[in-house]
Protein backbone atom coordinates (compact mmCIF):
# COMPACT_ATOMS: atom_id res chain seq x y z
CA UNK A 1 0.00 0.00 0.00
CA UNK A 2 1.25 3.75 -0.51
CA UNK A 3 1.67 6.22 1.66
CA UNK A 4 1.81 9.88 1.53
CA UNK A 5 2.94 12.49 4.25
CA UNK A 6 1.12 15.58 4.84
CA UNK A 7 0.68 18.00 7.71
CA UNK A 8 -2.79 17.72 8.30
CA UNK A 9 -5.26 15.44 6.73
CA UNK A 10 -8.72 16.97 7.22
CA UNK A 11 -11.89 14.37 7.00
CA UNK A 12 -14.34 15.67 5.30
CA UNK A 13 -15.34 19.39 3.07
CA UNK A 14 -18.46 20.66 4.41
CA UNK A 15 -17.97 24.03 5.96
CA UNK A 16 -15.94 22.67 8.39
CA UNK A 17 -13.12 21.47 6.78
CA UNK A 18 -12.96 23.57 3.77
CA UNK A 19 -12.27 26.58 6.07
CA UNK A 20 -10.18 24.89 8.39
CA UNK A 21 -8.29 23.77 5.31
CA UNK A 22 -8.07 27.37 3.82
CA UNK A 23 -6.57 28.44 6.89
CA UNK A 24 -3.97 26.52 7.08
CA UNK A 25 -3.14 26.34 3.48
CA UNK A 26 -2.88 30.01 4.17
CA UNK A 27 -0.23 29.73 6.86
CA UNK A 28 1.60 27.58 4.74
CA UNK A 29 1.02 24.03 6.37
CA UNK A 30 0.69 21.07 3.46
CA UNK A 31 -3.34 19.91 4.15
CA UNK A 32 -5.15 17.18 2.40
CA UNK A 33 -9.01 16.53 2.62
CA UNK A 34 -10.59 13.32 2.18
CA UNK A 35 -14.03 13.78 1.08
CA UNK A 36 -16.31 10.82 1.06
CA UNK A 37 -18.88 12.14 -1.39
CA UNK A 38 -18.89 13.95 -4.41
CA UNK A 39 -19.81 17.47 -5.30
CA UNK A 40 -22.26 18.67 -4.98
CA UNK A 41 -24.02 17.06 -2.57
CA UNK A 42 -27.05 17.67 -0.31
CA UNK A 43 -26.97 18.63 2.95
CA UNK A 44 -29.49 20.33 5.39
CA UNK A 45 -28.38 23.25 7.31
CA UNK A 46 -29.55 26.11 5.00
CA UNK A 47 -29.75 29.44 7.09
CA UNK A 48 -26.49 30.65 8.20
CA UNK A 49 -26.04 33.45 10.99
CA UNK A 50 -24.14 36.63 10.27
CA UNK A 51 -21.44 35.79 12.75
CA UNK A 52 -19.89 33.00 10.33
CA UNK A 53 -19.84 35.97 7.96
CA UNK A 54 -16.28 36.69 10.11
CA UNK A 55 -14.59 33.07 9.65
CA UNK A 56 -15.89 33.13 6.20
CA UNK A 57 -13.98 36.61 5.79
CA UNK A 58 -10.65 35.12 7.87
CA UNK A 59 -10.62 32.56 5.20
CA UNK A 60 -10.75 34.88 1.86
CA UNK A 61 -13.97 33.95 0.72
CA UNK A 62 -16.26 36.53 1.58
CA UNK A 63 -16.16 38.26 -2.02
CA UNK A 64 -17.13 34.67 -3.47
CA UNK A 65 -19.97 33.89 -0.65
CA UNK A 66 -21.82 37.82 -1.34
CA UNK A 67 -21.34 37.17 -5.43
CA UNK A 68 -22.97 33.83 -5.28
CA UNK A 69 -26.45 34.47 -5.57
CA UNK A 70 -27.93 33.34 -2.35
CA UNK A 71 -30.73 34.87 -0.63
CA UNK A 72 -29.64 37.79 1.38
CA UNK A 73 -30.95 37.43 5.49
CA UNK A 74 -30.78 40.43 7.83
CA UNK A 75 -32.89 38.46 10.69
CA UNK A 76 -35.32 35.28 11.81
CA UNK A 77 -39.37 35.87 12.74
CA UNK A 78 -40.75 34.00 14.75
CA UNK A 79 -44.48 32.84 14.77
CA UNK A 80 -46.73 31.04 17.76
CA UNK A 81 -50.73 31.68 16.90
CA UNK A 82 -51.44 35.37 17.06
CA UNK A 83 -47.99 36.09 18.08
CA UNK A 84 -45.31 36.90 15.46
CA UNK A 85 -42.09 39.00 16.62
CA UNK A 86 -38.97 39.56 14.05
CA UNK A 87 -35.53 39.98 15.61
CA UNK A 88 -33.57 42.56 13.12
CA UNK A 89 -30.03 41.29 13.11
CA UNK A 90 -28.43 44.54 12.30
CA UNK A 91 -29.85 45.66 15.43
CA UNK A 92 -28.30 43.84 17.80
CA UNK A 93 -25.61 44.55 20.57
CA UNK A 94 -22.05 42.72 19.64
CA UNK A 95 -19.74 44.21 16.57
CA UNK A 96 -20.01 42.54 13.53
CA UNK A 97 -21.90 42.04 10.39
CA UNK A 98 -25.70 41.84 10.82
CA UNK A 99 -26.00 40.07 7.17
CA UNK A 100 -25.79 36.71 5.87
CA UNK A 101 -27.32 34.34 3.51
CA UNK A 102 -29.82 31.11 3.26
CA UNK A 103 -28.04 28.96 1.01
CA UNK A 104 -28.81 25.79 -0.73
CA UNK A 105 -25.94 23.63 0.97
CA UNK A 106 -24.89 21.74 -2.14
CA UNK A 107 -23.82 24.85 -3.63
CA UNK A 108 -22.56 26.66 -0.72
CA UNK A 109 -20.32 23.99 0.35
CA UNK A 110 -19.33 23.18 -3.62
CA UNK A 111 -18.65 26.76 -3.29
CA UNK A 112 -16.47 27.20 -0.17
CA UNK A 113 -14.49 23.92 -1.50
CA UNK A 114 -13.86 25.22 -4.69
CA UNK A 115 -12.53 27.98 -3.08
CA UNK A 116 -9.98 26.62 -0.74
CA UNK A 117 -9.25 24.80 -4.04
CA UNK A 118 -8.54 28.04 -5.63
CA UNK A 119 -6.26 28.52 -3.24
CA UNK A 120 -4.02 25.80 -3.58
CA UNK A 121 -5.62 23.30 -1.31
CA UNK A 122 -5.92 19.58 -2.44
CA UNK A 123 -9.41 18.17 -2.08
CA UNK A 124 -9.69 14.37 -3.15
CA UNK A 125 -13.69 13.45 -3.70
CA UNK A 126 -15.29 9.98 -3.24
CA UNK A 127 -12.12 8.76 -1.04
CA UNK A 128 -13.84 7.05 2.30
CA UNK A 129 -11.87 7.71 5.69
CA UNK A 130 -12.02 3.82 7.39
CA UNK A 131 -9.81 3.81 9.65
CA UNK A 132 -6.79 5.23 11.99
CA UNK A 133 -4.02 4.20 13.68
CA UNK A 134 -3.33 6.75 16.89
CA UNK A 135 -0.39 4.48 18.07
CA UNK A 136 2.41 6.55 16.80
CA UNK A 137 2.54 9.48 14.25
CA UNK A 138 -1.64 9.77 12.71
CA UNK A 139 -2.32 7.50 10.08
CA UNK A 140 -5.62 7.05 8.13
CA UNK A 141 -6.40 4.68 5.95
CA UNK A 142 -8.49 5.74 2.77
CA UNK A 143 -10.61 3.44 0.80
CA UNK A 144 -10.99 5.06 -2.90
CA UNK A 145 -14.49 4.42 -4.93
CA UNK A 146 -13.04 1.64 -6.92
CA UNK A 147 -12.13 -0.63 -3.62
CA UNK A 148 -8.21 -0.03 -3.28
CA UNK A 149 -7.04 1.69 0.33
CA UNK A 150 -3.92 3.64 0.68
CA UNK A 151 -2.48 5.38 4.01
CA UNK A 152 -1.50 8.89 5.05
CA UNK A 153 0.75 9.77 7.31
CA UNK A 154 -0.54 13.30 8.79
CA UNK A 155 1.33 15.32 11.65
CA UNK A 156 -2.20 15.78 12.98
CA UNK A 157 -5.86 14.77 11.53
CA UNK A 158 -9.15 17.56 11.81
CA UNK A 159 -12.08 15.52 12.12
CA UNK A 160 -15.00 17.55 10.02
CA UNK A 161 -17.17 14.38 9.15
CA UNK A 162 -19.80 15.76 10.31
CA UNK A 163 -22.80 13.35 11.21
CA UNK A 164 -20.44 10.95 9.61
CA UNK A 165 -18.44 10.92 12.75
CA UNK A 166 -15.47 9.34 12.22
CA UNK A 167 -12.94 9.52 14.96
CA UNK A 168 -15.80 9.33 17.50
CA UNK A 169 -17.10 5.98 16.09
CA UNK A 170 -13.81 5.06 15.25
CA UNK A 171 -12.25 5.79 18.57
CA UNK A 172 -15.11 5.35 20.52
CA UNK A 173 -15.71 9.03 21.78
CA UNK A 174 -18.94 9.13 21.42
CA UNK A 175 -21.13 10.49 24.05
CA UNK A 176 -24.97 10.76 24.17
CA UNK A 177 -26.61 14.37 24.06
CA UNK A 178 -28.37 15.77 27.01
CA UNK A 179 -30.69 16.90 25.11
CA UNK A 180 -33.92 14.05 24.20
CA UNK A 181 -34.05 12.28 20.76
CA UNK A 182 -36.13 14.66 17.96
CA UNK A 183 -36.54 13.87 14.68
CA UNK A 184 -36.83 16.34 11.41
CA UNK A 185 -38.66 16.17 8.44
CA UNK A 186 -37.87 18.55 5.35
CA UNK A 187 -38.24 18.78 1.46
CA UNK A 188 -37.57 21.57 -0.70
CA UNK A 189 -40.94 22.94 -2.14
CA UNK A 190 -41.76 25.39 -4.86
CA UNK A 191 -43.50 28.27 -2.33
CA UNK A 192 -45.43 29.61 -4.73
CA UNK A 193 -46.28 32.62 -1.58
CA UNK A 194 -48.18 35.26 -2.69
CA UNK A 195 -48.68 36.88 0.68
CA UNK A 196 -47.56 40.39 0.72
CA UNK A 197 -46.09 40.40 4.95
CA UNK A 198 -44.02 37.39 3.84
CA UNK A 199 -40.55 38.59 4.35
CA UNK A 200 -37.94 36.70 2.55
CA UNK A 201 -34.77 38.11 4.01
CA UNK A 202 -35.41 36.21 7.41
CA UNK A 203 -36.17 32.88 8.24
CA UNK A 204 -39.52 31.82 9.80
CA UNK A 205 -39.51 29.56 12.79
CA UNK A 206 -43.10 28.49 13.70
CA UNK A 207 -44.45 26.74 16.91
CA UNK A 208 -47.11 24.30 16.30
CA UNK A 209 -50.18 26.16 18.18
CA UNK A 210 -51.59 23.07 20.13
CA UNK A 211 -48.19 22.14 21.27
CA UNK A 212 -45.07 23.57 22.13
CA UNK A 213 -42.91 20.76 21.50
CA UNK A 214 -42.88 21.02 17.33
CA UNK A 215 -41.94 23.76 15.48
CA UNK A 216 -41.19 24.56 11.87
CA UNK A 217 -38.52 26.19 9.83
CA UNK A 218 -39.04 27.97 6.39
CA UNK A 219 -36.06 28.85 4.75
CA UNK A 220 -36.57 31.29 1.49
CA UNK A 221 -34.17 30.60 -1.02
CA UNK A 222 -33.59 33.45 -4.01
CA UNK A 223 -35.29 31.19 -6.55
CA UNK A 224 -38.54 31.23 -5.42
CA UNK A 225 -38.13 28.03 -3.42
CA UNK A 226 -37.78 27.89 0.41
CA UNK A 227 -36.45 24.80 2.81
CA UNK A 228 -39.43 23.12 5.16
CA UNK A 229 -39.02 21.23 8.03
CA UNK A 230 -40.58 19.64 11.33
CA UNK A 231 -38.58 18.92 14.26
CA UNK A 232 -40.69 17.19 17.27
CA UNK A 233 -39.86 14.30 19.49
CA UNK A 234 -40.96 10.88 16.44
CA UNK A 235 -44.02 10.16 18.46
CA UNK A 236 -45.46 13.66 17.81
CA UNK A 237 -44.68 13.86 14.17
CA UNK A 238 -47.62 10.76 13.45
CA UNK A 239 -46.88 7.28 11.85
CA UNK A 240 -43.23 8.05 10.53
CA UNK A 241 -43.27 4.74 8.16
CA UNK A 242 -45.87 6.04 6.06
CA UNK A 243 -45.24 8.16 3.46
CA UNK A 244 -42.69 11.00 4.72
CA UNK A 245 -44.49 13.61 2.03
CA UNK A 246 -47.89 12.97 4.14
CA UNK A 247 -46.12 13.43 7.31
CA UNK A 248 -45.07 17.04 6.55
CA UNK A 249 -47.92 17.81 4.40
CA UNK A 250 -50.08 16.83 7.78
CA UNK A 251 -47.64 18.86 10.17
CA UNK A 252 -47.98 21.78 7.93
CA UNK A 253 -51.64 22.28 8.09
CA UNK A 254 -52.03 21.81 11.88
CA UNK A 255 -49.98 25.76 11.93
CA UNK A 256 -52.12 27.73 10.57
CA UNK A 257 -50.07 30.54 9.53
CA UNK A 258 -47.83 28.27 7.57
CA UNK A 259 -51.41 26.52 5.94
CA UNK A 260 -52.10 29.77 4.67
CA UNK A 261 -48.69 30.59 3.37
CA UNK A 262 -48.28 27.30 1.84
CA UNK A 263 -51.56 27.07 0.51
CA UNK A 264 -50.23 26.69 -3.24
CA UNK A 265 -46.83 25.31 -2.09
CA UNK A 266 -45.53 22.67 -4.55
CA UNK A 267 -42.91 19.54 -2.89
CA UNK A 268 -39.94 19.06 -5.40
CA UNK A 269 -37.96 16.11 -3.91
CA UNK A 270 -38.89 13.40 -1.53
CA UNK A 271 -39.21 13.82 1.97
CA UNK A 272 -35.93 13.44 4.08
CA UNK A 273 -35.60 12.55 7.67
CA UNK A 274 -33.24 12.96 10.50
CA UNK A 275 -33.68 10.93 13.14
CA UNK A 276 -31.41 11.48 16.92
CA UNK A 277 -29.04 14.24 14.99
CA UNK A 278 -27.92 15.41 18.64
CA UNK A 279 -24.88 14.06 20.00
CA UNK A 280 -21.69 14.69 21.94
CA UNK A 281 -18.05 13.33 22.49
CA UNK A 282 -15.97 12.75 25.55
CA UNK A 283 -12.89 14.22 24.05
CA UNK A 284 -13.19 17.31 21.43
CA UNK A 285 -9.01 17.11 20.62
CA UNK A 286 -5.91 16.50 22.10
CA UNK A 287 -2.33 16.51 20.87
CA UNK A 288 -3.08 14.15 17.76
CA UNK A 289 -6.31 15.41 16.73
CA UNK A 290 -9.34 17.65 16.86
CA UNK A 291 -12.37 17.46 16.14
CA UNK A 292 -14.89 20.19 14.36
CA UNK A 293 -18.00 20.98 13.53
CA UNK A 294 -20.83 18.38 13.78
CA UNK A 295 -17.85 15.49 14.70
CA UNK A 296 -17.77 17.13 17.88
CA UNK A 297 -20.90 18.20 19.53
CA UNK A 298 -24.33 18.84 17.87
CA UNK A 299 -27.34 20.97 19.78
CA UNK A 300 -30.04 21.32 17.77
CA UNK A 301 -31.18 23.12 14.69
CA UNK A 302 -33.50 25.49 16.00
CA UNK A 303 -31.78 28.61 16.22
CA UNK A 304 -29.51 27.76 12.72
CA UNK A 305 -26.17 27.23 14.67
CA UNK A 306 -25.00 24.89 13.29
CA UNK A 307 -22.60 26.09 10.25
CA UNK A 308 -21.60 29.02 12.32
CA UNK A 309 -20.36 26.28 15.13
CA UNK A 310 -18.64 24.35 12.21
CA UNK A 311 -16.90 27.49 11.09
CA UNK A 312 -15.79 28.86 14.27
CA UNK A 313 -14.63 25.58 15.46
CA UNK A 314 -12.38 25.53 12.28
CA UNK A 315 -10.87 28.91 12.76
CA UNK A 316 -10.34 27.99 16.39
CA UNK A 317 -8.60 24.70 16.32
CA UNK A 318 -6.52 26.49 12.92
CA UNK A 319 -4.59 29.16 14.81
CA UNK A 320 -4.11 26.23 17.89
CA UNK A 321 -2.97 23.62 15.16
CA UNK A 322 -0.22 26.33 13.55
CA UNK A 323 1.42 26.67 16.81
CA UNK A 324 1.67 23.37 17.62
CA UNK A 325 3.02 22.72 13.55
CA UNK A 326 5.51 25.29 14.43
CA UNK A 327 6.75 23.90 17.69
CA UNK A 328 5.16 25.55 20.47
CA UNK A 329 3.38 23.49 22.95
CA UNK A 330 -0.32 23.45 22.97
CA UNK A 331 -2.72 22.53 25.66
CA UNK A 332 -5.73 21.38 23.45
CA UNK A 333 -8.18 21.80 26.04
CA UNK A 334 -7.56 25.54 27.38
CA UNK A 335 -6.72 26.50 23.64
CA UNK A 336 -9.47 24.96 22.05
CA UNK A 337 -12.01 23.11 23.60
CA UNK A 338 -12.91 25.57 26.53
CA UNK A 339 -13.36 28.60 23.98
CA UNK A 340 -15.20 26.61 21.57
CA UNK A 341 -17.09 25.03 24.21
CA UNK A 342 -18.25 28.57 25.19
CA UNK A 343 -20.52 29.28 22.76
CA UNK A 344 -22.10 26.09 22.47
CA UNK A 345 -22.86 26.61 25.89
CA UNK A 346 -24.68 30.06 25.47
CA UNK A 347 -26.50 27.89 22.52
CA UNK A 348 -27.68 25.44 25.02
CA UNK A 349 -28.82 27.40 27.25
CA UNK A 350 -31.34 29.16 25.07
CA UNK A 351 -31.69 25.53 23.39
CA UNK A 352 -32.88 24.09 26.40
CA UNK A 353 -34.81 26.85 27.36
CA UNK A 354 -36.31 26.71 23.64
CA UNK A 355 -37.71 23.14 24.51
CA UNK A 356 -39.09 24.08 28.41
CA UNK A 357 -40.38 27.28 26.56
CA UNK A 358 -39.12 29.87 28.75
CA UNK A 359 -37.39 31.10 25.97
CA UNK A 360 -40.46 30.91 23.98
CA UNK A 361 -41.86 33.54 26.10
CA UNK A 362 -39.03 35.68 25.94
CA UNK A 363 -39.11 35.82 22.70
CA UNK A 364 -43.05 36.57 21.62
CA UNK A 365 -43.12 39.43 25.16
CA UNK A 366 -44.49 42.26 23.51
CA UNK A 367 -42.73 44.98 25.35
CA UNK A 368 -39.10 44.21 25.35
CA UNK A 369 -36.67 46.31 26.78
CA UNK A 370 -34.65 47.84 23.94
CA UNK A 371 -31.61 46.58 24.79
CA UNK A 372 -32.23 43.31 26.81
CA UNK A 373 -33.65 42.96 23.15
CA UNK A 374 -30.42 43.93 20.81
CA UNK A 375 -28.17 41.25 23.52
CA UNK A 376 -30.94 38.23 22.97
CA UNK A 377 -30.39 39.65 19.18
CA UNK A 378 -27.09 39.27 19.28
CA UNK A 379 -27.34 35.18 20.21
CA UNK A 380 -29.56 34.56 17.82
CA UNK A 381 -27.11 36.16 15.08
CA UNK A 382 -24.46 33.77 16.54
CA UNK A 383 -22.13 35.66 18.15
CA UNK A 384 -22.60 33.49 21.48
CA UNK A 385 -18.74 34.02 22.20
CA UNK A 386 -19.17 37.56 22.88
CA UNK A 387 -18.02 37.83 26.70
CA UNK A 388 -19.25 41.40 26.94
CA UNK A 389 -22.97 40.08 26.27
CA UNK A 390 -23.95 39.16 29.64
CA UNK A 391 -26.62 37.06 27.80
CA UNK A 392 -23.27 35.02 26.80
CA UNK A 393 -21.27 35.41 30.28
CA UNK A 394 -24.00 35.08 32.56
CA UNK A 395 -26.86 33.25 30.19
CA UNK A 396 -28.55 31.31 32.80
CA UNK A 397 -28.93 34.10 35.52
CA UNK A 398 -29.90 36.73 32.26
CA UNK A 399 -31.99 34.20 30.93
CA UNK A 400 -34.28 33.84 34.42
CA UNK A 401 -34.20 37.39 34.91
CA UNK A 402 -35.79 38.24 31.35
CA UNK A 403 -38.07 35.46 32.02
CA UNK A 404 -39.04 37.12 35.89
CA UNK A 405 -39.66 40.00 33.77
CA UNK A 406 -41.97 38.59 31.36
CA UNK A 407 -43.61 37.23 33.65
CA UNK A 408 -44.24 40.36 36.09
P1 LIG B 1 -20.89 18.52 7.11
O1 LIG B 1 -21.38 19.74 6.44
O2 LIG B 1 -21.88 17.47 7.45
O3 LIG B 1 -19.75 17.88 6.21
C1 LIG B 1 -19.17 16.64 6.52
C2 LIG B 1 -18.55 16.03 5.29
O4 LIG B 1 -17.77 14.89 5.69
C3 LIG B 1 -19.58 15.53 4.30
O5 LIG B 1 -19.39 16.11 3.04
C4 LIG B 1 -19.36 14.00 4.28
O6 LIG B 1 -19.55 13.44 3.01
C5 LIG B 1 -17.91 13.90 4.72
N1 LIG B 1 -17.60 12.57 5.32
C6 LIG B 1 -18.38 11.87 6.18
N2 LIG B 1 -17.79 10.69 6.48
C7 LIG B 1 -16.61 10.66 5.79
C8 LIG B 1 -15.56 9.70 5.68
N3 LIG B 1 -15.59 8.54 6.32
N4 LIG B 1 -14.50 9.99 4.89
C9 LIG B 1 -14.45 11.17 4.20
N5 LIG B 1 -15.43 12.12 4.28
C10 LIG B 1 -16.49 11.87 5.06
N6 LIG B 1 -27.02 24.58 10.57
C11 LIG B 1 -27.14 25.86 10.23
O7 LIG B 1 -26.14 26.60 10.33
N7 LIG B 1 -28.32 26.38 9.80
C12 LIG B 1 -29.47 25.65 9.72
O8 LIG B 1 -30.51 26.14 9.32
C13 LIG B 1 -29.38 24.27 10.12
N8 LIG B 1 -30.46 23.45 10.05
C14 LIG B 1 -30.34 22.14 10.42
C15 LIG B 1 -31.48 21.30 10.42
C16 LIG B 1 -31.37 19.99 10.84
C17 LIG B 1 -32.60 19.12 10.85
C18 LIG B 1 -30.13 19.47 11.26
C19 LIG B 1 -30.00 18.06 11.74
C20 LIG B 1 -29.00 20.27 11.24
C21 LIG B 1 -29.10 21.61 10.84
N9 LIG B 1 -27.97 22.44 10.84
C22 LIG B 1 -28.11 23.76 10.51
C23 LIG B 1 -26.65 21.94 11.21
C24 LIG B 1 -25.74 21.77 9.99
O9 LIG B 1 -26.30 20.87 9.08
C25 LIG B 1 -24.37 21.27 10.43
O10 LIG B 1 -24.02 21.83 11.65
C26 LIG B 1 -23.25 21.57 9.44
O11 LIG B 1 -23.50 20.97 8.20
C27 LIG B 1 -21.92 21.06 10.00
O12 LIG B 1 -20.90 21.23 9.07
P2 LIG B 1 -19.63 20.26 9.11
O13 LIG B 1 -18.60 20.90 8.28
O14 LIG B 1 -19.30 19.93 10.53
O15 LIG B 1 -20.15 18.88 8.48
Amino acid sequence: KSVEEVDVAIIGAGPSGSIAASLLHAQGKRVLVLEKQHFPRFSIGESLLPCCMQVIAEANMLDAVNQAGFQYKNGAAFRCGDQYTTFDFEDKFSQGPGTTFQVERAKFDKLLADEATKQGVEIRYGQSVESVDLTNAPQLTVNREAGESYRVNAKFILDASGFGRVLPRLLELGKPSSLPTRTAVFNHIQDNITCSDFDRNKILISVHPQNQDIWYWLIPFSDGRCSIGVVAEPHLLGDLTANLDDVLLEMVSQEPGLKRLLANAELINECGILKGYSANVTTLANQKFALLGNAGEFLDPVFSSGVTIAMQSASLAAKALVKQLDGESINWQTEYAEPLMKGVDTFRTYVEAWYDCRFQEAIFYQQPDVTIKQMICSILAGYAWDQKNPFVSESKRRLNMVVELCRS
